[in-house]
């Protein structure tokens, strides 16, 4: 009788687990309360990149120097919400000293290329898998500026970035005008990243990657996850509010909420949710034909199957507050001034607005390995910004430490104690 492996979660992570734990010989069943890829999941409406160059963590050097603004701001890119500053204060603080210097940072980025690289490929793998081969591209991703100057602003992250072997092309005025004719003209410089892709519809894809999981023999239970009945050591059950599931492993892939699922396994791991927005113009056909990140907005946009989206904002004020739907007006705004070609009196209906909940960790590195009081649990989660793009490697990661054979990189660094 093969093992049966109880995988908590269906975003990227808990999708590409499944697949990966089939094909190493596994019995699976997926317990998600939600639907596959729904918008409960950050996994849905994130902003599409499949991007191997997003090394550098969202801490950087000299970043406390903000923190006055982040709180005083509640609409800026990061915002802190005052309420909930005493209860994040300790995250905070390992937060900024995770990206306290350069070379902090360059660790972080070096230890997580490995799980980045060949992204759009092993996407493409996992979706031809699946029968959705056409959600996953490969155009390249570009970052925008003004001029040379604002991108010599961020001198630090790229100098990183070629360190760690990431190439670009760099384009002036007149080739950008040539490759995206829509965007606004005040952008003349840009960095085309050309191993990046980006994903077409990421909720269509998480669904369709559980539905192929299905297909090939895993069980999807509509319930929500509560703990785990261990019993020397060894995992008997895993808990939920439809009932007991038996259980020889188990993987929390929860996303945001498997800080309290780790817990009851024995690892405190500081997770918090930097909650993010999206504004999407549906059915709209302008856009860009790379996806961009422009300078002056620090978001995504990407032109999607369901429209015209444009995904960012952090705003760090937990995972039960409501939403500030101000910020997604924010990110709809932005894209109207980047393509004038859109019409400007948008009715409400063609407008879509979305919050979700990135899992990140203080260092925004994932916590990939077992939990503290069973080796059969595997944690698998804390991917931060880059929870889609590291899905399938998170995955294959997970599938050799259920297998017991060796991982294909190497998961010090994303020790779920290395807090502790
Ligand atoms: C605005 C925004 C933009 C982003 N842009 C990008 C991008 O361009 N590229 C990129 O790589 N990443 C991006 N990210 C990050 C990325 O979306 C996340 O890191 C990734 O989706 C996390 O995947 P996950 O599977 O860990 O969690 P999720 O997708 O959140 O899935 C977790 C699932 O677990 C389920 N669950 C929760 N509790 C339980 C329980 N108790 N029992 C069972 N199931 C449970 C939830 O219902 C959910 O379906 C972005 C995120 C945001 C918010």
């Amino acid at each position: 009788m093969s093992q049966h492996v109880v995988i908590i979660g269906a975003g990227i992570v808990g999708a590409a687990t499944a697949l990966e734990a089939l094909s190493a010989g596994f019995r699976v069943t997926i317990v998600e309360p939600g639907d596959p890829g729904g918008e409960q999941a950050a996994s849905y409406g994130n902003g599409c990149w499949l991007s191997p160059m997003s090394v550098i963590p969202p801490s950087s050097p000299g970043l406390w120097k903000k923190i006055p603004k982040f709180l005083m701001d509640p609409l800026g890119p990061l915002a802190i919400r005052w309420s909930y500053l005493p209860r994040v204060a300790p995250w905070l603080v390992k937060y900024l000293l995770a990206g306290w210097t350069e070379p902090k940072v360059e660790a972080i980025a070096r230890a997580i290329r490995p799980l980045l690289v060949d992204a759009p490929a092993l996407h493409r793998t996992l979706a031809e898998r699946a029968g959705v081969e056409r959600l996953i591209e490969r155009r390249g991703l570009m970052y925008i500026y003004e001029n040379r100057a604002q991108f010599e602003t961020e001198a630090m992250a790229w100098r990183i970035r070629r360190k760690v072997g990431i190439e670009w092309l760099e384009l002036g005025p007149d080739e950008m005008r040539q490759r995206e004719p829509e965007l606004d003209r005040r952008y003349g410089f840009a960095a085309l990243v050309e191993e990046g892709g980006h994903c077409r519809d990421p909720g269509a894809y998480v669904a369709a990657l559980v539905a192929q999981a299905q297909a090939e023999g895993a069980t999807l239970v509509r319930a929500r996850a509560s703990g785990f009945r261990i019993e020397g050591g060894r995992l008997r059950a895993v808990l939920t509010d439809g009932g007991e599931i038996a259980a020889d492993r188990a993987v929390i892939s929860a996303g945001a909420y498997s800080k309290k699922l780790a817990a009851a396994v024995g690892s405190d791991v500081p997770l918090e949710t930097e909650r993010g927005y999206h504004a999407m113009i549906l059915g709209s056909e302008i856009g860009p034909r790379t996806p961009l990140m422009p300078y002056d907005g620090k978001m995504s946009v990407t032109l999607t199957d369901r429209g015209l989206r444009c995904a960012g904002q952090v705003e760090i004020a937990g995972l039960e507050a409501a939403p500030n739907w101000k910020r997604a007006e924010i990110l709809r705004d932005h894209l109207l001034r980047s393509f004038p070609n859109l019409p400007r009196d948008l009715p409400a209906e063609k407008v879509k607005v979305w919050m979700g909940h990135r899992p990140t960790m203080p260092d925004g590195l994932p916590c990939i390995g077992p939990a503290a009081a069973s080796a059969d649990v595997l944690l698998a989660f804390g991917h931060g910004h880059v929870g889609l793009v590291a899905g399938p490697r998170t995955a294959r990661a997970v599938a050799a430490l259920l297998a017991g054979t060796p991982p294909e990189l190497p998961l010090g660094p994303f020790s779920p104690s290395r807090f502790a």
